[in-house]
């Protein structure tokens, strides 16, 4: 096929959520090639977010897997993407090349059927899941592998819940799962070779959380390293480094996600394709040419609300002021166990030798008439700056704290002092409570809190 050429503004690698933010939120004005070989939408609407929290609010109600399947399958449009190229079309002035792209220089950008010289290029192209060095898994592609070892993907497309499932990794993807999974009668084994799950935050977290995975009746295993795994009739066995072994049905890897950079000919614009891109707080990577890097493929918070914020802080550099950074706003998270846990702001580990910050924590039942009626537990710790009386952090698990973390984004991003948000009134009863009476215990330990207000 002879290869067309042309020019654009912009060239965007990669059609996920990143890329729909930056396309949506330039001016509308300059041209632009996205290049996307998959579904357009990327990773979050078929085979991530979407998909896991309807499976998760099915196996809630004590749907059957197969019934919780259809929905998920209705609910991902099937893996039609037409309702996304068409959104991406309408943005503004945007071709859509269904090709995987690469770079072939400075400014050009080629795939299969075209070449493009632009101003800028930026990379979208997200994170694919790491595979870990296990002794017998030298390639996940091989088919004595298939529907014995697991991506993240595989087990939300899987056509029936194991009866058995062992889960390497104790992160975001590994807790999650290990609750969806529990809730549609699988036994669950969560391997983690760290002492703690979430082991940077407050200690009081690190506990609830911990209570909240063991009482879906996972088989919690901290300190435990998978070392090899080998077929066991249709199933799996995983030998640990502690010397015991693990027989399952399937064996999900849930030990982290790198940034997709596999055959992007990086090193036309002077980088080492080995190496994590040097991407600065504005989204700017150095190297020769105009380069720009949103969402997963950053490496740093792998969330799509972190990667819409990216679309948006390169679209102001492309067609705004160009004031816009990455941390011009506070980092968050949440993790969809039973309940949720939510992070805002830095780690308990990033600041505990932080002189001027203080934490406290509270415990959901001690604070809140609601998680007595609704027999609910957790804990919520809150950081706050002595010297400027406004807060800096919160982590916790607790009922319905992926919707109480709105309030807190607010005040951080607002910088409301906490001796003000302590006189707010919050609707009983709710975990607004538990938020209060953290508040209160925080302002407490603040040098002249109250007059700050
Ligand atoms: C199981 C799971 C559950 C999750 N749940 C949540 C959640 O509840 N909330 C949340 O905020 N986040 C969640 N995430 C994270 C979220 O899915 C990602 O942060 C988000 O999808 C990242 O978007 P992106 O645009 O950076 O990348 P992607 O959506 O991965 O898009 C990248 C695109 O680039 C394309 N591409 C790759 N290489 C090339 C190339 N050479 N040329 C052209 N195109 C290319 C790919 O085909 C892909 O479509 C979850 C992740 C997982 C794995």
């Amino acid at each position: 096929m002879a290869r067309r050429s042309r020019s654009a503004d912009i060239v965007v690698i990669g059609a996920g959520s990143a890329t729909t933010s930056l396309v949506n939120a330039l001016d509308g004005t300059p041209s632009v090639v996205v290049f996307e070989p998959s579904l357009v939408g990327g990773d979050c609407p078929y085979d991530a977010c979407i998909p896991s929290k309807a499976l998760l609010h099915d196996g809630a109600l004590g749907r059957a897997w197969s019934t919780a399947s259809s929905r998920r399958r209705a609910l991902i449009d099937h893996r039609d993407d037409t309702r996304h190229a068409e959104s991406l079309l309408d943005a503004g002035d945007v071709e859509l090349v269904r090709e995987r792209a690469a770079f072939a220089g400075p400014g050009r950008v080629v795939s299969e059927s075209l070449t493009v010289e632009a101003d800028h290029i930026v990379v979208a192209t997200g994170a694919t899941a790491v595979v870990p060095d296990l002794d017998g898994l030298d390639d996940l592609a091989d088919p004595v592998w298939t529907d014995r070892v697991w991506t993240s993907a595989d087990a939300l497309r899987a056509a029936e819940a194991p009866e058995r499932l062992l889960i390497a990794g104790g992160g975001v993807v590994g807790c999650e799962f290990a609750r969806l999974f529990a809730s549609f009668g699988t036994e669950v084994v969560l391997l983690e070779p760290n002492e703690h799950l979430v082991e940077t935050s407050h200690p009081d977290v690190i506990a609830a959380v911990e209570q909240t995975v063991r009482d879906t009746g996972t088989d919690l295993e901290l300190g435990t390293r998978p070392v090899a795994v080998s077929p066991h009739g249709t199933g799996v066995a995983l030998s640990t480094d502690d010397r015991r072994e693990f027989r399952a049905d399937r064996l999900l890897l849930a030990v982290g996600r790198r940034p997709q950079l596999d055959d992007l000919h990086l090193e036309h614009v002077g980088l080492d394709p080995e190496s994590p891109l040097p991407v600065d707080d504005s989204g700017r990577v150095r190297c020769e040419g105009s380069v720009w890097a949103i969402g997963d493929v950053v490496g740093r918070s792998q969330y799509t609300h972190a990667a819409n914020h990216h679309g948006r802080v390169v679209a102001d550099h492309l067609t705004g002021s160009g004031t816009r950074r990455f941390d011009d706003v506070v980092d968050a998270a949440c993790m969809f166990t039973l309940p949720p846990m939510m992070t805002v702001g830095p780690s308990h580990a990033e600041t505990v030798d932080d002189g001027d910050v203080v934490w406290v924590a509270v415990g959901v039942a001690d604070s809140s008439a609601r998680a007595a009626t609704d027999e609910q537990d957790g804990a919520l710790a809150l950081a706050a700056s002595r010297s400027t009386g406004r807060l800096v952090a919160a982590h916790g698990i607790g009922p319905s704290f992926d919707e109480l973390v709105h309030a807190i984004i607010v005040a951080i991003d607002g910088e409301v002092p906490v001796a003000r948000l302590v006189r707010s009134m919050y609707p009983f009863p709710t975990m607004g409570d538990v938020f209060a009476s953290a508040l209160s215990k925080l302002l407490s330990e603040l040098p002249d809190a109250s007059s700050s207000a």
